[in-house]
């Protein structure tokens, strides 16, 4: 830092320099490095050269909007409230105190599909459950994302027969949960997981990813 001494009395010939201004410019910019608020509108503007460097890199973030909707997203899923068959009492007990996802977000269990982003798919889908699950899905906010919880709902399970459907069949599944039922911190771990991936690729719509452009149940413009 390059320092230039010059006198503060305007009578010997230096420029007019209030000393007081001084001294609290001075005391503002190291309570500025402490933390501390400084009034005013631009506080920062106190500082200069390194100083300003470092009260710059502990204070701004820069990142992109992308990022930080996919940040928000990840870190807010409003799963809907909707259970299947005995995997699902397992799905409630993350809310309790034991697993309790509202540590991560994610408690808002949302009764209107139109409000939820998440579906858990908890226990297995009979084939005339399946179009009633994909009606849920479809009436869902994008972007959306679902998690197939239990043997039985991505591979029929213990109930191998005609009756029932795997998920994979008829909607797209972003995370499959294995067991019979899955604890609630296996469908903790699952939830992380997408959380992972949504955070990991923004542009994270089942439609693109699948390549389902066109098949909106509301086509634009409709
Ligand atoms: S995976 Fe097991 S616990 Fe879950 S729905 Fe099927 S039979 Fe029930």
């Amino acid at each position: 830092m390059e320092i230039k001494r010059e006198p503060i009395d305007p009578a010997g010939g230096g420029p007019h320099i209030d000393g007081d201004a001084l001294r609290v410019r001075r005391l503002n910019s190291r309570q500025l490095l402490r933390g501390a608020e400084v009034e005013g509108p631009n506080a920062a503007a106190h500082l200069e050269g390194t100083d300003f460097e470092r009260y710059v890199e502990e204070r701004v973030l820069t990142t992109t909007l992308e990022k930080a909707t996919a940040w928000a997203r990840s870190n807010s899923f409003f799963p809907a409230t909707f259970g299947l068959a005995c995997c699902a009492i397992e799905m409630m007990s993350i809310v309790a105190a034991r697993v309790d996802v509202a540590r991560f977000g994610f408690e808002a269990f949302r009764a209107s599909p139109r409000q939820a982003d998440l579906l858990i798919l908890s226990g297995r889908v009979s084939i005339k459950m399946a179009p009633v699950v994909r009606r849920i899905y479809d009436q869902m906010l994008e972007p959306k994302w679902a998690i197939s919880m239990g043997a039985c709902c991505s591979s029929m399970g213990v109930f191998n027969n005609y009756a029932l459907v795997p998920s994979d069949k008829f909607m797209p599944i972003d995370v499959h949960v294995p067991g019979c039922p899955p604890r609630p911190e296996a469908l903790m771990h699952g939830v992380l997981k997408l959380r992972k991936m949504v955070q990991d690729d923004p542009e994270m719509g089942w439609r693109e990813r699948y390549e389902a452009i066109g098949t909106e149940e509301v086509l634009p413009g409709a």
